[in-house]
């Protein structure tokens, strides 16, 4: 159960919601080619930084948060293509560790024509798995103010990733933080002890629910979004979201309606980040004191922007650019 912000902060018009995350730093190579789920030569793109989380801090710093994050990168070039990429978005990088002697962290992603991905991923044994420990990144959060504190199911695929982002999450729920929960639900992993017990001990912890379609057929199957919504809220949620792809989303705040809103009509060349970007979006204008009809628009502008551009942070957006979007299409 979420306790309620103890202090005001994001509401509070002399600073910037101050928003964190946690989790793997990744390159993205992007197979030029359909069909060929990486069996076969193909011409790959790339690199690109990425690794959900990533994804998500980025864009929370460009939408207007104070951002700040939790993960490593090796001493290798691929480290700094991340690092260059979140300083320059003006993410806090005191909690990026260098790991030395393993490689960055790396993910491969081939599309198909019925609209699947296949990925090949080096986690487990890059840098991106090693995470600073559970203690240091709690009293660096503690001091940053954070304010919202992101996790994505993807953090919790590797089992001492799991360990510690849960670690750093309970702390900071205990202290006050928002505890913001995408799911992203890796469905091979459903069968591994541990994974589905942290999922559902963060939705537990949770402030802000941000499924997708494909999350809640897993967590909430056969109901509809109204009634676990309301369940959740009921359990003291702040929000919970659902994220549609091609069909917008669906959002309810405790206390208030349910608001639905329609996707943009965009050219979809990238879906790889959409959720990330619509999270991060998402929680820096509703945690920064904008209505759920508001944020949700936001969110679902960015999501629209982030599938327009090849690469999973390319398509992540700043708040001009989100309100030119949202004015261009009233
Ligand atoms: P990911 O694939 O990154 O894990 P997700 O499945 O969590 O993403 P999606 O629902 O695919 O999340 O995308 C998030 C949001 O982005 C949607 O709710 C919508 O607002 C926007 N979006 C996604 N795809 C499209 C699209 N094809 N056209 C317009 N908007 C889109
Ligand atoms: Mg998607």
């Amino acid at each position: 159960m979420p306790k309620e912000i103890s202090f005001d902060s994001g509401k509070d018009s002399r600073r910037p919601v101050r928003v964190g995350a946690i989790g793997e730093l990744l390159v993205e190579f992007v197979a030029a080619q359909k069909d060929t789920r990486h069996l076969r030569p193909a011409d790959y793109r790339g690199p690109f930084p990425s690794g959900a989380p990533g994804i998500f801090i980025d864009q929370a710093a460009r939408a207007g948060a104070e951002a700040i994050f939790a993960g490593a990168v090796g001493a290798d070039a691929f480290g700094a293509v991340i690092r260059e990429r979140l300083s320059s978005a003006g993410v806090d990088d005191r909690l990026i560790r260098t790991a030395e002697g393993i490689p960055t962290g790396s993910a491969f992603v081939a599309y198909n024509s019925d609209g699947s991905r296949d990925f090949v991923f080096n986690i487990a044994h890059s840098a991106a798995a090693r995470l600073p420990e559970a203690e240091e990144c709690v009293a660096v959060l503690e001091a940053f103010g954070v304010d919202v504190f992101h996790i994505s199911g993807s953090a919790l695929a590797d089992p001492a990733m799991r360990t510690t982002a849960l670690a750093v999450c309970r702390a900071l729920a205990e202290r006050g933080a928002a505890i913001s929960l995408d799911p992203n639900i890796r469905k091979e992993l459903l069968g591994e002890s541990g994974y589905l017990d942290a999922l559902w001990e963060l939705m537990e912890l949770a402030a802000y629910v941000l499924p997708s379609d494909a999350d809640a057929e897993v967590l909430f199957p056969g109901e509809t979004f109204a009634a676990y919504a309301d369940r959740l809220l009921s359990a003291g949620k702040h929000a919970v979201v659902l994220k549609r792809g091609e069909e917008g989303c669906i959002g309810v705040a405790r206390g208030g309606e349910m608001v639905s809103i329609p996707a943009h009509r965009v050219r979809m060349v990238d879906p790889t980040g959409a959720g990330d970007c619509f999270c991060a979006t998402f929680v820096t204008h509703f945690a920064g004191g904008r209505s759920l009809s508001d944020a949700l628009a936001y969110a679902n502008a960015a999501g629209a922007l982030a599938v327009g551009k090849i690469g999973p942070m390319e398509g992540n957006s700043s708040l001009g650019e989100i309100q030119a979007l949202l004015e261009a299409s009233t």
